[in-house]
């Protein structure tokens, strides 16, 4: 298997770590032409209005849709915002999932904080029990899911923080910077 980082800001890093951890072919993307021959791709944390102005930059606009719609792609944190369809505001979005979500939901920079998350699919994917633990840093909400995404976990207010919409994944908060690797196993199902 090969999986693809977006690699034009934010912690594309971590991500390609935890992806070698794991055994598995991981590359930077950076053009469209990096698409190729790749089951999956994974969008990281950073600046979501970066990410989106660089990607429009390098052309990668059109080819990430057309790469959404076959293969799997999971947005982290600014990446689940540029992979949703509305954030209520002008910002260039790849609109492929049927998420509405709301940037820096929960406050500024020193209101970032940790939760222990109970995520079901999870843990009937991964065989396991015990409750996620995930890092918020400047964290959208997913204000709403519609269509055919679904809601994978909420924090204790019952705001939401992870969906999926068939082979595409978003979260809120960021699982490559801990050492649980059970999101990546699960997007990993999602890509095979
Ligand atoms: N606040 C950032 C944004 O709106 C996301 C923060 C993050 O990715 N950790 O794009």
């Amino acid at each position: 298997m090969k999986i693809g980082v977006l690699a034009l800001q934010g912690d594309f890093a971590e991500h390609l770590v935890i992806l070698k951890r794991l055994g598995v072919e991981a590359v930077e993307v950076r053009l469209p032409e990096h698409l190729k021959s790749l089951d999956g791709l994974i969008m990281p944390g950073g600046e979501s209005t970066t990410i989106g102005k660089l990607a429009t930059d390098f052309g990668l606009i059109e080819p990430l849709r057309a790469f959404g719609k076959s293969h799997a792609i999971w947005g982290t944190c600014a990446g689940a915002i540029f992979l949703s369809r509305d954030v209520s505001r002008n910002q260039p979005l790849l609109n492929l999932m049927d998420i509405k979500v709301a940037r820096n939901a929960f406050g500024r920079q020193v209101d970032s904080f940790e939760a222990e998350l109970d995520v079901p699919e999870l843990k009937k994917a991964t065989g396991t029990d015990g409750l996620f633990h995930a890092v918020f840093i400047r964290a959208p909400i997913i204000e709403s899911v519609y269509g055919d995404a679904k809601i994978l976990a909420s924090v204790s207010d019952g705001r939401i923080v992870a969906a999926q919409q068939g082979h595409l994944l978003a979260t809120s908060f960021h699982p490559e910077l801990t050492n649980d690797t059970r999101f990546h196993e699960y997007f990993l199902s999602l890509a095979d």
